[in-house]
């Protein structure tokens, strides 16, 4: 009996085998056919232990990545230092997100310009082109939508549909050079999405765009705003970058900023600030507070005094954004009369405070607007 039942489980074990490998096969032709690795997300070392895999001389690696991070082009077909058969093999496994141009908006007011790209699954997102007299800066959005769900602004409404790969982070600042024929010098990951909400794409985005072999734009030159994920940012404290953290701070009390942003429910004012102290410790960086103005909300005589009791024992910097009035949103901005009082209010208790200048007023300048705009008339949700 014991030597039946052993025939059995062998013969069941064969067949069982047979089945794995057609289900093996099966998933293969599954992955070829329609997973491709984004290769603009790979960074240096990936990239080179791909193409070493694949069998090729290590300046093959070196090559595909200029076509990809310097000479930004979009197709392997463009890579003309490289062998037809090379191309056609790369392009069976690889793939370079695409990014269309859908909408381009051209200040009136100022040299600023907006961007609105669709992604391959459909998904939109907006760049912003600041042109200033120090060099060109682009504002990169971080995630399709965004599920912080601060109250006063656009890209909140929808919610988030998507986090974005590292590769179209940086092909909104390839895009943009590409359509100008300017060079960028400087970034800030102020769009739409909360990048640390997307925290491992955004730190490879900023090691790809400042990388010497790529871009090269120095970190210096780059800001990245956060709504106050702090668990995220002590990890980010410790990445060993040089770039500017803006903290989105809009309440000058615990109280405020809560009605104003639902994540001050999750991490209180005085755990952010013991955050944005701990960066400035390990970095060096000077944090950067940023705080919208909203009529009647957040501009009174109390909020003046709490906000130079917050600030004023730190070495860093304040920006006063008068609201951008969004469509959805009830919130107003002060005049510009009052909007100054607060400012000088603040500079007198020495605080180092500055009202940020308005720029593509007349494109639907807040966070968010243009591809809000672009979905309602759309009918779409994306
Ligand atoms: N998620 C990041 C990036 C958001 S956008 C963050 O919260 O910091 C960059 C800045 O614009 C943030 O400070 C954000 O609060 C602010 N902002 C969003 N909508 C705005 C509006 N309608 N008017 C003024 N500032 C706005």
């Amino acid at each position: 009996m014991e030597c039946m039942q052993d025939i059995e489980t062998i013969e069941e074990i064969n067949v069982r085998e047979d089945i794995d490998e057609t289900e093996k096969i099966n998933e293969t032709e599954d992955i070829g056919a329609e997973e491709k690795i984004d290769i603009c997300s790979l960074n240096y070392n990936e990239l080179a232990e791909e193409i070493h895999a694949l069998g090729e001389q290590p300046f093959r690696s070196r090559q595909i990545y200029e076509w990809l991070h310097v000479k930004l082009v979009g197709s392997f077909d463009e890579m003309t230092n490289l062998s037809k058969s090379f191309r056609e093999k790369l392009s069976k496994t690889y793939e370079i997100p695409q990014m269309e141009l859908a909408e381009r908006q051209i200040s009136k007011a100022d040299p600023t310009e907006k961007f609105l790209f669709g992604l391959g699954d459909g998904n939109m997102i907006e760049s912003v082109l600041m042109r200033h007299p120090y060099g060109n800066s682009v504002c990169v959005s971080s995630q399709a939508g965004c599920r912080m769900g601060c109250r006063f602004c656009a890209s909140a409404i929808g919610g988030r549909k998507r986090d974005l790969a590292p590769s179209e982070m940086l092909r909104q600042v390839y895009q943009i050079q590409k359509l100008t024929k300017e060079r960028v010098s400087h970034v800030v990951v102020m769009g739409t999405g909360e990048p640390l909400d997307n925290y491992d794409n955004f730190v490879r985005f900023i090691q790809m765009i400042s990388d010497e072999r790529g871009l090269h734009i120095s970190q210096r030159n780059i800001t990245a705003s956060t709504c106050g994920i702090v668990p995220n940012m002590y990890r980010l404290a410790l990445e060993g970058f040089q770039i500017t953290l803006a903290l989105s701070l809009h309440g000058s009390t615990q109280e405020k900023r809560r009605k104003l942003m639902p994540v001050a429910e999750k991490y209180g004012l005085s755990e952010v600030l013991k955050a944005c102290d701990d960066y400035f410790q390990k970095t060096g960086r000077r944090v950067t507070f940023e705080y919208s103005l909203i009529a009647g909300v957040n501009d009174t005589a109390e909020d003046v005094r709490e906000l130079t009791a917050i600030l004023k024992p730190r070495n860093c910097h304040l920006n006063l954004i008068p609201v951008n009035p969004v469509t959805e949103r009830k919130y107003r901005r002060p005049d510009r009369k009052n909007a100054c009082v607060f400012k000088n209010k603040l500079e007198k208790n020495g605080i180092n405070v500055t009202i940020r200048r308005e720029r593509g007023s007349d494109i639907d300048g807040a966070c968010g607007q243009l591809r809000r705009r672009y979905a309602a008339a759309d009918g779409r949700t994306r």
